[in-house]
C-alpha cells in the first residue's frame, strides 16, 4: 500500500531513544486517564484537550519549530497544565544544548513517544504500520519545557487578537468546502447527505472562558472532523478491535481533532455537554486497551492534516487522490 509521504512517519524521529522495554503506551495512557478522571472529579468535565481562552498552544520543538503530533500533543498538554508551563517550546536535553541552552539540574523531563524503524521485530500495532512493509516500534523519549532551561531567550510568537483569529477560523472552515446547514436544534454530521447541521450562530452563548463565537467554531471544528472521516474522504473505521465502543472512538477522534484545530487556530475549546455521555466509554476503552488513545490521536492527526490540506491546497488533485484512496472495507461511520 502506498501512502502519502507526509503520512509515512511521525516527527520527533530525532529524539533520543530510551529503555525499549518500558511500556510507553501504558504510561502515557495512565496519565491521560488520570487527567480525564480529574475533570470528572471537579465536575468541569474537562479532559486534557480542553483548555479555555485559546491558551492551549500546540507544543513545538524549539530546535526545528516543528509541531509535535498525535498523542505527543496530549502528553505535553497534560505536563504543561500540571506544572504550569506557559510556553509551548519543548526539546530534548541534547537539543537544548545544541541551542546553547542548558536544562537546569534536577529538572524532570516529560515523556513523549517516537517511532523507531525496526528491521527485525514485527510491529505489534497495525495502526503504526503505515506502509504495510515498514515496521515501527514505539519508544519513549524525554523532553524539557523552555521553563526548565537557562540560556534560551527566544519568545514564542504571540497570538493575534481574537477577532483576527476568528476571521482565520472562518476562512479555514470556508476553504475546506464542507456543506454546513444552519437552524438545527443540535450539531451533527449527517453521512447520508454528507452535510454538517449546526444551530444558528446567534444561538451559541459565551461562557466564563470562551466567547460565543469560539464556542460556535469549536463545535463546528468537531463536526468537521467527523466530516473528514466519510468513506470518500479518510474512510475512518474502527472495526472489531473496538467492538461496541467503535462509535465512542469516533467521538474521541472528533474531540481530539477539534482540539488540535482549535489550538492551531488559537481559539478556546470547551467540553461539550452533549458529548459528556461518551466520557465513560472513553475511560472504559482506555483502561482496557493501552494503545487506544494512540490510535485515536493518530486518526485525529490524520483528520487535522486532511482538513489543513483542504483548507490550504485545494487545487492539487494528485495529492488529494493520494489521501482519498478508498479502502475496500465497508464504511461504518454514522451520524455524530
Ligand atoms: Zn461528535
Amino acid at each position: 500500500m502506498v501512502r502519502c509521504p507526509r503520512h509515512a512517519q511521525e516527527q520527533n524521529m530525532s529524539a533520543v531513544s530510551s529503555n525499549s522495554t518500558f511500556n510507553v503506551y501504558q504510561s502515557i495512557t495512565q496519565k491521560i486517564i488520570a487527567s480525564i478522571e480529574a475533570g470528572l472529579a471537579d465536575r468541569t468535565g474537562r479532559a486534557p484537550w480542553h483548555v479555555p481562552g485559546g491558551t492551549n498552544l500546540s507544543p513545538v520543538n524549539a530546535t526545528t519549530h516543528a509541531p509535535y503530533r498525535g498523542v505527543n500533543i496530549l502528553a505535553l498538554w497534560i505536563e504543561a497544565q500540571a506544572r504550569g508551563y506557559a510556553s509551548a517550546y519543548w526539546a530534548s536535553y541534547r537539543q537544548w544544548q545544541s541551542l546553547g541552552a542548558q536544562v537546569r539540574k534536577g529538572e524532570r523531563g516529560s515523556m513523549i513517544v517516537f517511532y523507531k524503524r525496526s528491521e527485525t521485530r514485527a510491529c505489534e500495532d497495525e495502526d503504526h504500520d503505515w506502509t504495510g512493509k515498514l515496521r515501527f516500534v514505539a519508544r519513549a523519549s524525554s523532553v524539557f519545557n523552555v521553563a526548565q532551561v537557562d540560556g534560551f531567550a527566544e519568545d514564542q510568537p504571540k497570538l493575534p487578537e481574537l477577532f483576527q483569529r476568528i476571521e482565520e477560523v472562518e476562512a479555514f472552515v470556508g476553504a475546506v468546502g464542507a456543506v454546513v446547514k444552519h437552524g438545527s436544534s443540535a450539531a451533527c454530521y449527517r453521512l447520508a447527505v454528507d452535510a454538517i447541521e449546526m444551530p444558528n450562530r446567534e444561538w451559541f452563548l459565551a461562557s466564563d472562558t470562551s466567547t460565543a463565537e469560539e464556542n460556535y467554531y469549536s463545535v463546528l471544528l468537531h463536526e468537521l472532523t467527523h466530516w473528514s472521516g466519510a468513506p470518500h474522504r479518510l474512510n475512518r473505521t474502527f472495526g472489531r478491535r473496538f467492538g461496541d465502543n467503535a462509535y465512542a472512538m469516533e467521538e474521541l477522534v472528533a474531540e481530539l481533532g477539534a482540539a488540535f484545530l482549535c489550538s492551531a487556530l488559537g481559539i478556546s475549546n470547551e467540553p461539550r455537554e452533549d458529548h459528556a455521555v461518551y466520557i465513560g466509554s472513553w475511560l472504559k476503552v482506555l483502561r482496557s486497551d493501552a494503545k487506544a488513545i494512540f490510535t485515536a490521536a493518530s486518526k485525529a492527526q490524520e483528520a487535522f492534516d486532511e482538513l489543513a490540506y483542504l483548507a490550504t491546497r485545494p487545487d492539487e488533485p494528485a495529492l488529494r487522490d493520494c489521501m482519498y484512496q478508498k479502502r475496500a472495507d465497508a464504511n461504518t461511520v454514522g451520524d455524530h
